[in-house]
């Protein structure tokens, strides 16, 4: 069972070890605290995630993400993004506002990563990340974040940063037009 295991996991101490050297920095650039307890769970190739930051404040990273440099860090990036998100719900939020979170993260994480790495003493070319950026799951939402954040002329860190920090309900508020655009970029992409 991947859960069981998740605790005696011979890849687990380093994965805490990493993710512990990171969130200090993801702490400092996103001006945010972290809310992880620092446990991680290792997850076998079942597991149907990547990573996930739980609601008791763990995080769960899968095995074989762990044994891949690249998407080792850029998860790890992202679950402690989610760990400093002030929108982020222990319970089980709607799937938009889920969606919307997973979209701002990514994005985040494709910003802060090389400041993230560097200050942690990691030397990654970003090229190597650039496959698993295109082939996100989230990448339609973050399309329209994109067109909104365009429209209203909004720095690009500075906007993410704003939603990251909101709560659900100033994120929502935030998000409404971004939701127009959503629309509107599943129809273009429709055609
Ligand atoms: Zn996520």
């Amino acid at each position: 069972m991947s859960g069981e295991r998740g605790l005696d996991h011979p890849l687990r101490p380093a994965a805490e070890a990493d993710l512990d050297r990171l969130i200090p920095h993801i702490e400092r650039l996103s001006g945010l605290w972290s809310h992880w307890r620092g446990v991680v769970l290792v997850r076998d190739v079942a597991y149907p995630f990547s990573g996930q930051k739980h609601g008791w404040c763990g995080i769960s990273l899968r095995e074989d993400v762990l044994l891949d440099a690249t998407l080792r860090w850029r998860t790890m990036i992202h679950e402690g993004l989610h760990s400093v998100s002030g929108a982020f719900s222990p319970g089980r939020p709607d799937p938009m506002s889920r969606r919307w979170e997973e979209a701002i993260v990514e994005q985040m994480q494709r910003l802060l990563r090389q400041r993230v790495l560097r200050a942690a003493g990691v030397e990654m070319d970003d090229e190597v990340f650039l496959s698993a950026d295109n082939e996100h799951g989230y990448n339609l939402f973050i399309r329209a974040l994109e067109a909104h954040r365009r429209r209203q002329g909004a720095e690009i860190e500075a906007f993410y940063l704003g939603l990251l920090r909101a709560d659900a309900a100033g994120r929502a508020g935030m998000l409404v037009a971004a939701t127009r655009a959503l629309r509107v970029q599943r129809w273009q992409e429709l055609l």
